[in-house]
């Protein structure tokens, strides 16, 4: 199993670190010709999206990735990977890979709650940690995509086929079960 980790910006460490302690092979995204044949599935960490997607589009990389997406490759995309995935952002007219049908608020727990912890109810996993930082949530959750998680009646993960979603950092706990899931994802087993 091997997962390309987009290393523009952002929290990519603690990804790899997941991954590889449940056995995944990782190598880090940062140009294009990073960005090859023969990865089971990519992750979009957390970070600025704003920054990351500015990259993305200076590397040449938002189109072949959009594309990969569409095509069927796994993706796992936390808080800024959440906001570059979303077909659409209710507060930023940006739209960056736009592979999944969800409406997206970023900063959306306002500057008082940049930053907090809940325990969640993520279905296919339990009950769950999760850690926030200056996190979006999803206001609408379209035809093809299920929401996995909520936090006061918003929708903080979703599923759409290839395509999982976290509001929050799963990287920034101990607790490996999500990145477990996703793995699952790509062996077909959820
Ligand atoms: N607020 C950031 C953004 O809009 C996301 C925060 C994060 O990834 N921790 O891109």
């Amino acid at each position: 199993m091997k997962l390309g980790i987009f290393a523009l910006q952002g929290a990519f460490i603690e990804h790899e670190k997941a991954f590889s302690a449940l056995g995944a092979d990782t190598a880090e995204i940062r140009r294009r010709a990073h960005f090859s044949d023969g990865l089971d599935g990519i992750v979009l960490p957390g970070g600025e999206s704003t920054v990351q997607g500015k990259l993305l589009r200076e590397e040449g990389l938002l189109q072949p990735v959009k594309e990969a997406i569409e095509a069927g490759l796994p993706v796992f995309g936390t808080c800024a990977g959440l906001i570059l995935l979303a077909k659409e952002l209710s507060n930023d007219p940006n739209v960056y890979f736009g592979a999944m049908d969800v409406t997206v608020r970023r900063n959306a727990y306002g500057r008082q709650l940049g930053s907090f912890r809940a325990a969640l109810a993520f279905d296919g996993v339990g009950e769950y940690p999760a850690v926030f930082i200056r996190a979006p949530y999803i206001e609408r959750v379209g035809g093809g995509a299920k929401a996995l998680a909520q936090v006061n009646g918003y929708a903080v993960a979703a599923r759409q086929g290839n395509i999982l979603a976290t509001a929050f950092h799963p990287e920034l706990t101990d607790d490996l079960r999500i990145h477990g899931y996703f793995l699952d994802m790509i062996r077909g087993k959820v």
